[in-house]
């Protein structure tokens, strides 16, 4: 009885008609097709793209070379050397990403005890050459001070839900 079933099931086609009808489900179901990059999808203000470092309005940078960032990526791709300053602070003297190793997880931002590292919403980038995807102190200060408006409205935004 069940080889003749499925004997009858292959005769009409069976498998084919349930395609169909599964195609004809979404043949005028709204599309959802976003035609990027003329379009774009909406984006949360805890996006996790490019890294930037912080200053302060008064242009001081925020990172006091703790290293907890550091400590805490799980793909060791944050490189960080520090030295006192001549007042007696600390800072960083070499701070890199590499992003070949990061996986955007967010850890290095979220150990930040000044807001320092933070991810901006950038998401489009590319590299030409050997090299470039580290991230040295200065592109990732020159990210800061380029999306510094975004970036604080995001974690104003994201405040109340810490
Ligand atoms: S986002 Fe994650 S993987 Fe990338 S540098 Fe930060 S801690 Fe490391
Ligand atoms: S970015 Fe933040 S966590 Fe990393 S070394 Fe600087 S102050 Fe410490």
């Amino acid at each position: 009885m069940g080889r003749l079933k499925a004997y009858l099931k292959s005769f009409m086609l069976w498998e084919l008609l349930l395609g169909l009808r599964l195609t004809g489900r979404y043949l005028f179901a709204p599309k959802i097709t976003v035609q990027y990059p003329d379009e774009k999808t909406p984006q949360s203000f805890r996006f996790r793209g490019l890294h930037a470092l912080r200053r302060y309005p008064n242009g001081e940078e925020r990172c006091i070379a703790c290293k907890l960032c550091e400590a805490v990526c799980p793909a060791l791709a944050i490189t960080i050397e520090a030295a006192p300053r001549a007042d007696g602070t600390r800072r960083t003297t070499r701070y890199e990403i590499d992003l070949f190793k990061c996986i955007f997880c967010g850890f290095c931002e979220e150990s930040c005890p000044v807001d320092s590292i933070v991810e901006t919403r950038v998401y489009e980038y590319h590299f030409e050459q050997r090299g470039e995807q580290i991230m040295t102190k200065d592109k990732l200060l020159a990210m800061g001070d380029k999306y510094e408006a975004q970036i604080a409205a995001d974690r104003a935004a994201d405040a109340p839900y810490r």
